[in-house]
């Protein structure tokens, strides 16, 4: 076995599977995470299909082997900026940001209390602050604080210093470059949702209740916006008649051409969790196919059988917004042959997704997915590769293990 530790590179939910298969049958492995934190898109979520865990559900077993493990070295705020070599034997140069806050680091929060300044707290997509010294959320593996470089004043401020009865934090810290060899890099780097705006005639940049679906699942989960309830930003009420927009964007040539696989899944999700906490909203779902697999079936049942939600069969072709900020919908169901308008208080776009974007070059193809292959030593996985949900990115991840194992 080459004695080289592999690269995990992304430390979502696949580059964390990635990560702990390879270490627990002996071999070292390096994974690196652009974030202050892993687990990636799904510790955002509220829950997550099929059988509607909290996002920490799986996260948290893989964390603990990572933490048992002496042979996982992991690298948060860590980006590959250049990678040089071959099959057996990369070089890889890797570039950290300033690491402001030490590993003695308890979680006290005192930084935070006397930080007087506020960021956009990315975790919410920016629609909630932090203080400039933040925990990037309650469940967060490192689990320790953070500095923002961007709204920090440093030593001209110093308060968090003073604060600090640990003696945690160094304000003078500086970004680090480091080089690595490894013998095989797995890109485990994901998925970005496509960017709303560019969808022009469905109007998200104008209204405050138009959102997409990654937004809604910060919306509504208990750590996020409003803590599991549903208010619309214009006036913070309630919405009682919310429209979903399925193929936001998406199977559309002027934007993406393929279909992203969880979307159709992750409304249905969506739809009843609205049910659920409030049994008399009306919830209208405008769907061109209604594209689930295996166990998500259920949901699709399920909805069918809900009298408050109905399935529309018919691509939403324009949203306006109303004086009072609803919205109306304008589409053809498919189905009557009618044209309609449908008036909601909240419309939630279900935009797909695209792969992230990576500092360093590597084969891809027409839509950014990466297609490199194991023979070459770069094995793509999961969502960097193509659009899947969890279960099978765990599958990819652990296959892509034994792949980058046998590499010598
Ligand atoms: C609205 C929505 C709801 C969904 N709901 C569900 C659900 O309920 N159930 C389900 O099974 N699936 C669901 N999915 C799909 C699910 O999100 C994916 O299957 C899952 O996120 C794939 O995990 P991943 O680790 O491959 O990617 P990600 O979760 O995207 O993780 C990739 C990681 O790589 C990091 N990274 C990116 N680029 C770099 C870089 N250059 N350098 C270093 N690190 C980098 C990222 O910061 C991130 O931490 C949903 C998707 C959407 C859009």
């Amino acid at each position: 076995m080459n004695i080289k530790p592999v690269l995990v590179i992304g430390g979502g939910i696949s580059g964390v599977t990635s990560a702990v298969e390879i270490a627990e049958v002996g071999k070292e492995v390096i994974l690196i995470e652009k974030n202050p934190y892993l687990g990636g898109n799904v510790v955002k979520f509220n829950n997550y299909f099929p059988k509607l865990c909290p996002p920490t559900c799986g996260l948290e077993i893989n964390f603990r082997r990572i933490k048992q493990n002496p042979r996982i070295k992991y690298f948060t705020s860590t980006e590959v900026i250049e990678v040089t070599g071959e099959k057996g034997d990369f070089k890889v140069k890797m570039k950290t940001k300033p690491q402001y806050i030490k590993n003695n680091c308890t979680a006290c929060g005192k930084c935070a209390e006397v930080c007087p300044e506020e960021r956009p707290n990315e975790f919410n997509y920016g629609f909630t602050n932090t203080k400039a010294a933040y925990l990037p959320h309650e469940m967060a593996f490192p689990y320790k604080f953070q500095i923002d470089d961007e709204f920090c004043k440093k030593e001209a401020c110093n308060k968090c210093v003073e604060a600090c009865e640990y003696n945690a934090i160094d304000l003078s810290a500086k970004e680090e470059i480091s080089e690595i060899e490894v013998s095989s890099i797995i890109i485990a780097t994901g998925w970005k949702n496509y960017d709303a705006s560019k969808i022009e005639n469905l109007n998200y940049s104008n209204s405050q209740n138009i959102i997409t679906n990654v937004e809604f699942e910060r919306f509504i989960a208990s750590n996020g916006l409003n803590e599991n309830k549903l208010l619309r930003l214009s006036d913070n009420t309630e919405p009682k008649k919310i429209a979903f927009v399925q193929c936001a964007g998406s199977r559309d040539e002027n934007h993406l051409p393929y279909c992203s696989a969880v979307c159709c899944s992750a409304s249905l999700k969506h739809a009843l969790t609205i049910q659920e906490l409030y049994p008399e909203a009306e919830v209208k779902i405008f769907y061109i196919d209604m594209r689930v697999a295996g166990r998500n079936e259920d949901f699709l049942v399920k909805v069918q059988e809900n009298k408050n939600i109905e399935l529309v069969k018919g691509k939403v072709g324009k949203i306006s917004e109303t004086e009072n900020n609803n919205l109306i919908l304008e589409a053809e169901d498919i189905l009557s042959g009618k044209k309609i308008k449908y008036e909601a208080e909240m419309a939630i776009l279900a935009t797909g997704i695209v792969p992230s974007d990576i500092k360093f070059d590597l084969n891809k193809d027409q839509n950014q997915f990466i297609t490199d292959l194991q023979k070459d030593g770069i094995i793509p996985v999961a969502c960097s590769r193509k659009p899947m949900d969890v279960s099978s990115s765990v599958k990819d991840a652990t296959a892509a293990a034994v792949k980058a194992i046998q590499i010598s």
